[in-house]
């Protein structure tokens, strides 16, 4: 059913992106960028400053929209998001390109069996239009996401797609460990350097320094995915093996030379999804430029004083039992509860910190767990221990730092709850001791 007058042309501008990208190459991502919404007529000039300017630091807030069948069961938990962003930051973080990501509190779940392998054309329109938060990267997970080729029956699998009138990406739920962080490059405007490859006129050249016959511009910086420091390559799909190694030898673009691609960037279509790793320099400038062109880029960027006082800290996510996040013997840790915005003006407060230790001898322990405030304010904190069977050992609210003794702790896992009893910011220094009576 159509409950609003603008879905039928949104699902017809979605049919005309990807019907029209289906022509260009044999996709696996449901995004070519044949609809370029972004403006790249500033690029270069931003390119030159960007080089010699210190780049701008970003966070960007992920909201998950977790597809579930009808009785509300999934494979997809909280630990599996809280994996997800740490191979986002992962993949971001190895090339410094000065973006990180953070897991929104607020991720929803969609019980709705009849979405749970989501053709791509029927139901993803629907999908990416009621599912959307300000804000965010807004990323809906799926078990399947289907594609029927055009005016075939035969049905292709998708590891994702992302969509680039709505911006909301869609990834499988078995999809590889750089997919996310693959679709999250679409949504920074950044194109597959095969862009184009089958077809005679608009194949990117080998050739770096090959003009355009009339503007006479770099034909590297017009065709592919418009950046010169990704080499011009073919779908690299069927180019690779499992091993990450390029097998194309003899495939030449149209003025016969030798393709000489990188296997490891995260745009590529590589083989085996699990060897890409790599932005490069121009990519990543690309990214900032996107951002900056981005009406929250002032709330997302990390490097301007005032947002520094709301920063994650290094064990988030960490806001419920499944992402509990590990607490060794004598290594302190600081926690801190930070905030997301919702929108321009408001925002959403993580209020819960998860931690779990392990006691691994037969020989009951008792253990000393140190709060201290830091830095910052410490105004009411509740906390709550679990024992391996879920049962509650000890609560207690604290107004100020100080120790508690958990005695005879048997073998097994215990968790710790923290939460923050005021609208505040509060950090604490969290340490486990032995217990020396
Ligand atoms: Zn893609």
């Amino acid at each position: 059913m159509l409950r609003h007058p603008y879905i039928l042309l949104f699902v017809m501008l979605f049919y005309f992106s990807s019907g029209k990208a289906q022509f260009f190459t044999n996709e696996d991502c449901g995004y070519t960028g044949a609809c370029n919404l972004s403006n790249y007529n500033n690029f270069n000039k931003y390119l030159q400053d960007f080089n010699r300017q210190k780049k701008a630091e970003y966070i960007i807030p992920v909201k998950f929209w977790v597809i579930r069948n009808n009785n509300g069961k999934s494979k997809t938990d909280a630990y599996y998001l809280k994996k997800q962003i740490q191979y986002l930051n992962y993949y971001y973080s190895i090339t410094n390109t000065g973006i990180s990501f953070s897991l929104r509190p607020d991720y929803e779940f969609i019980d709705k069996s009849k979405f749970l392998n989501l053709k791509y054309f029927l139901q993803s329109p629907f999908i990416i239009l009621n599912k959307k938060s300000k804000c965010c990267i807004n990323v809906v997970i799926v078990n399947k996401l289907i594609k029927n080729k055009f005016l075939k029956s035969r049905k292709k699998k998708y590891a994702g797609t992302f969509n680039p009138f709505s911006k909301v990406i869609i990834i499988s739920r078995g999809s590889s460990t750089s997919t996310l962080s693959h679709e999250t490059g679409h949504f920074l405007g950044l194109k597959h350097p095969h862009r184009g490859w089958k077809r005679k006129w608009f194949q990117e050249p080998v050739s770096r320094t090959k003009k355009m016959f009339l503007s006479k511009k770099l034909m590297c910086e017009k065709k592919g995915d418009k950046l010169c420091d990704t080499p011009a390559e073919p779908n690299l799909t069927n180019y690779t093996d499992s091993k990450c190694n390029y097998t194309g030898w003899n495939v030449k673009d149209r003025y016969g030379e030798i393709y000489k691609p990188d296997t490891h960037n995260i745009m590529s279509y590589t083989n085996n999804r699990e060897c890409r790793n790599k932005f490069t320099p121009e990519q990543i400038a690309l990214m900032h430029y996107t951002l900056s062109e981005n009406k929250y880029e002032k709330i997302w960027r990390t490097d301007l004083p005032e947002n520094r006082k709301y920063l994650p800290d290094a064990f988030e996510p960490d806001n419920c039992k499944k992402n509990a996040s590990e607490i060794s013997l004598n290594t302190p840790q600081i926690h801190s509860f930070n905030k997301f915005c919702a929108s321009k003006k408001k925002n959403i407060a993580d209020t819960v910190d998860w931690m779990y230790f392990n006691i691994k001898t037969i020989e009951p322990q008792s253990l000393k767990l140190s709060l201290t405030g830091i830095n910052c304010n410490f105004s009411e904190i509740h906390i709550s221990v679990y024992d391996n069977y879920d049962r509650l050992i000890l609560e207690k609210n604290m107004k100020k730092p100080q120790d508690i003794i958990l005695k005879d702790l048997l073998q097994g896992t215990y968790f710790i709850k923290i939460k923050n009893m005021t609208s505040e910011k509060i950090c604490y220094k969290l340490m486990l001791h032995m217990n020396k009576k």
